[in-house]
Formats: C-alpha cells, sequence, structure tokens
C-alpha cells in the first residue's frame, strides 16, 4: 500500500467530516504527513486503523454558558472540551478564553496535546477546551460568574483520573481559582489533582507559572548547544506579553541573551536596552492593561501598531508566544532575509505550514510547539503528582525536573527525525516520537 496515498485519504475523510475547521485540517496534515515512513516500518499501525482513529476525538462537548453582567442583563456564551484521545493517561490539555474559540481551535489543539503529552514521557493523554468568552475589560465579579457557570456543566465532565484541565490563552490563576472554587462546591470533594495551575496555597505548584516560557528557553538552548551555539550574547524578539511571553523572556534573559521586543493583539514594543520584564509583568499581570503603557516607564523604547510587524525586527532568535498562526510566510521570509538562526514556538501553531517549510528549507533551526512549549504541560502533570502524594517539592526540585524533561524531549524528537531519515527535522521527529507511544498504547487496547 502507498502510504502518502493512505494518509492523503484519511485526511480528505478529516476535511469532510469537519467541515470549514482550518486551523484542525492544519494540525492534522502537519502530523499525518510526518507519519508516511513511520507506516511503512509498521503496517500494523494500519492493519489497525490506528491513524483513522487517532484523528477522531473520543468525544466532544460543546454547552450553553449563560451568566449575568454587572448590568443585570444574560449573557451566553459557548463552552467546548474535546476530549481527544486517553490511551496513555486522562485527557490533559487548557482551557482557552477568547472571542476567537470555536470547534476547529479547541479541536486542532487537543490534537496537538496529544503528542505533546506523549512527548513529555508523563503518563497524561490529550484534551482542550474553551469558551468564546472574551474576559477583556470584564470585571472580577463578571469573569466569576462566567467561570462558575462554565464549571456547572463541566464538572460532570472531568475528574483527577478522567480529564484536567488548565490554562491558556485568558485562563491563568485567577480563573483557575473561581472554576476550582465552583467544582469543589458542586462535588462536595477537595479532589486538588481535577485542575492544574492552581494557586500554591491551594495546591499549586511551584514553577508551574513559569514553566512554559522557561522549558520553551532550555529547549532552545539545548537545540543551539548541538550546533555548537548559545543563547548568550542573542539578540531576540517575543512575541505575546502574557504567560509564556513573561517567563520566556525572564529565561533568556537570565541567561544572557538581550531581548528587544514584545506584543500583544494591538502593536509591539521595540526596547534597543533590552525589555524591562518587571514592567511587562507589572502591566500584564497586575494591572492587566495593554503593552503601549509600557512607554510610560521608559521614554526611548518604540511603539509600533499592528502585532505581527514584530517579525521585522533583525533577530538571532524569534519566539513566537502569542497564538496560532501569527508567523506566516512572508514574515518567515522576513525573519530569513535579517538572519534568523533559530526560531522556537512558545505558542501552539504559531507558524503556518508555508512559514515552517521555509525555515527548515533554509536551515533554520526550529522548535515546533509540540516539544518545545511542552514545559507547562509537564509542570501540570508534576502537580497532579504531588496533589496524589499529598506533598509540595521545592521550586529548584520542580525547575530540575522540567529542564531534564525538555532536554529529553529534544533527544527523543532529535533520534526519531534521525531514525527515519530526517535529520534535524524537529518536526517530524516531534510527530513520530510523539506518536508512537500513544499508537502502541492504542494498540495495545484494541480497537476500541
Ligand atoms: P496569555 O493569555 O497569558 O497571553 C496571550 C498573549 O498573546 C497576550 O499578549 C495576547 O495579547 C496575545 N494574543 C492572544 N491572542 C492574540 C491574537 N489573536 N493576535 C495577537 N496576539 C494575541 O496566554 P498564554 O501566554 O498562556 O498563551 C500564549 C500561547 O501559548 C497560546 O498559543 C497558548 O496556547 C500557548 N501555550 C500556553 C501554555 C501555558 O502554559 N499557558 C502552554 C503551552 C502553550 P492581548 O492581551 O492583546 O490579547
Amino acid at each position: 500500500m502507498n502510504m502518502q496515498s493512505y494518509v492523503n485519504e484519511i485526511f480528505e475523510t478529516v476535511k469532510k467530516r469537519n467541515p470549514g475547521e482550518s486551523e484542525f485540517h492544519q494540525a492534522v496534515k502537519e502530523v499525518l504527513d510526518s507519519l508516511v515512513p513511520v507506516l511503512e516500518k509498521h503496517p500494523e499501525y494500519v492493519t489497525e486503523g490506528v491513524v483513522d482513529r487517532i484523528v477522531e476525538p473520543e468525544r466532544m462537548i460543546m454547552f450553553r454558558v449563560p451568566w449575568v453582567d454587572d448590568n443585570g442583563k444574560v449573557q451566553v456564551n459557548r463552552g467546548f472540551r474535546v476530549q481527544f484521545n486517553s490511551a496513555i493517561g486522562p485527557y490533559k490539555g487548557g482551557l482557552r478564553l477568547h472571542p476567537s474559540v470555536n470547534g476547529s481551535i479547541i479541536k486542532f489543539l487537543g490534537f496537538e496535546q496529544i503528542f505533546k503529552n506523549s512527548l513529555t514521557g508523563l503518563p497524561i493523554g490529550g484534551g482542550k477546551g474553551g469558551s468564546d468568552f472574551d474576559p477583556k475589560g470584564k470585571s472580577d465579579r463578571e469573569v466569576m460568574r462566567f467561570c462558575q457557570s462554565f464549571m456547572s456543566e463541566l464538572y460532570r465532565h472531568i475528574g483527577q483520573f478522567t480529564d484536567v484541565p488548565a490554562g491558556d490563552i485568558g485562563v491563568g490563576g485567577r480563573e483557575i481559582g473561581y472554576l476550582f472554587g465552583q467544582y469543589k462546591k458542586l462535588k462536595n470533594s477537595y479532589d486538588a489533582g481535577v485542575l492544574t495551575g492552581k494557586g500554591l496555597n491551594y495546591g499549586g505548584s511551584l514553577t508551574r507559572t513559569e514553566a512554559t516560557g522557561y522549558g520553551l528557553i532550555y529547549f532552545v538552548e539545548r537545540m543551539l548547544n548541538e550546533k555548537g551555539n548559545s543563547i548568550k550574547d542573542k539578540t531576540v524578539v517575543v512575541s505575546g506579553s502574557g504567560n509564556v511571553a513573561i517567563y520566556a523572556i525572564q529565561k533568556a534573559q537570565e541567561l544572557g541573551a538581550k531581548v528587544v521586543a514584545c506584543s500583544d493583539s494591538a502593536g509591539y514594543i521595540y526596547d534597543k536596552n533590552g525589555i524591562d520584564v518587571e514592567i511587562v509583568k507589572r502591566l500584564k499581570e497586575v494591572e492587566r492593561k495593554r503593552i503601549k503603557e509600557y512607554l510610560n516607564y521608559h521614554k526611548d523604547a518604540e511603539y509600533h501598531e499592528g502585532s505581527t510587524d514584530v517579525w521585522t525586527i533583525k533577530c538571532d532568535v524569534a519566539l513566537p508566544c502569542a497564538t496560532q498562526n501569527e508567523i506566516d510566510e512572508s514574515s518567515a521570509k522576513t525573519l530569513i532575509d535579517n538572519g534568523v538562526i533559530a526560531v522556537a514556538e512558545g505558542a501552539n501553531m504559531p507558524s503556518t505550514l508555508e512559514a515552517t517549510e521555509l525555515f527548515l528549507e533554509n536551515n533554520v533551526l526550529f522548535g515546533p510547539a509540540k516539544a518545545a512549549n511542552a514545559g507547562g504541560v509537564a509542570v501540570s502533570a508534576l502537580e497532579m503528582s504531588q496533589n496524589s502524594i499529598r506533598l509540595s517539592w521545592t521550586f529548584e526540585e520542580v525547575d530540575e525536573k522540567l529542564k531534564q524533561i525538555m532536554i529529553n524531549i529534544y533527544e527523543n524528537a532529535s533520534a526519531a527525525a534521525k531514525e527515519y531519515g530526517k535529520e534535524d527535522n524537529l518536526v517530524v521527529g516531534a510527530n513520530i516520537a510523539g506518536f508512537k507511544k500513544v499508537a502502541d498504547a492504542m494498540m495495545a487496547h484494541g480497537v476500541i
């Protein structure tokens, strides 16, 4: 059997079953194309329909989320949870609150989560959820009422051994607190392991807040070290100014890099003296303000409207940490023309398929999201471990485990790429290494 035709057929079925869901199609296409050499070597995956099954979620829930705003008006949002694959552990993946959320976004994120979670080496399956609720401009009380309503439906579908949500865009410590409070009330049970990203005083893990950004930089450093290089003294551009961006900036600076830019959805800041990460933290984590306000603290920095123009800044290392498809072919070309040597994805699927292809063709070191941003979910799994043993590890202990996990992810992705004749292609390597573990577990469980 011609395996390329086989995966093409599966892709056609996915498109037919999920019409108009372009982000989901994009995520599936990338994985399917990577799997061709694996299927040639392991025809048993074809016989057992592993690929046909892995592209179909085990379960997808969509629900009404009604809540009352501060003016007494009833608002209705739509909630989602996709429980994509539980072959190697309970479904695990964040909740995203953003007006752009729809079935396609949730499915692409849930699908990628299967492979990312597998790569961490920890026992977690793939899931994702969220709502088209926009937390921007909402009062704390409104966010609380929304979260309570959201959890009033979600609680019956999750559990520490079933499905463990966490944060993502628009969901940080405040939202996890409200969600956990409502879950606890409805269940009358202190199941700390049902959510991760919790506050430190009620079952959270040290290092979880920093984990995705720190993990991204540990991955970049490992990738550069392989080529006898390091992030020290490199000029870095980061997009976004949320959880992932902030801690990527902090760790990159700690390792001696100069980070000159970051952004939000309205525009970007360029600070030739290096981004003052404490100010970004204050603006975004405490005051919930726009990145433009950075100029109030650093008069000689520049603010430019238009978030994607951040990629026009000359840099050695580019770290997209905002959202999907933020680097298209033209931005990729600009980065390459400006001499970028490494790109690593803090956000999920921030590079289009064309942009990714261009980076690989031009020998830019490329860390795909599934591998490079897996530090967040890895520490979430360590939070679940600590909840189970009812103990808390120190910051240093968790950070050390995180570092080792990121190094292992690099080694495994790199080895898989080599084994299948695609040396240095970590996109293919991450997809294959993530897939094989899940596929073997699915084979062991039979056709279910
Ligand atoms: P946050 O909500 O903390 O921050 C998101 C940042 O990205 C903000 O600066 C936001 O700007 C910007 N942004 C969001 N949507 C858009 C958009 N459509 N266009 C331009 N900019 C946008 O989210 P996180 O930092 O947690 O998540 C960022 C990315 O990292 C996402 O892709 C997420 O899936 C991924 N990720 C997150 C993990 C985590 O642990 N948090 C783990 C792994 C991946 P603004 O404030 O203007 O909206």
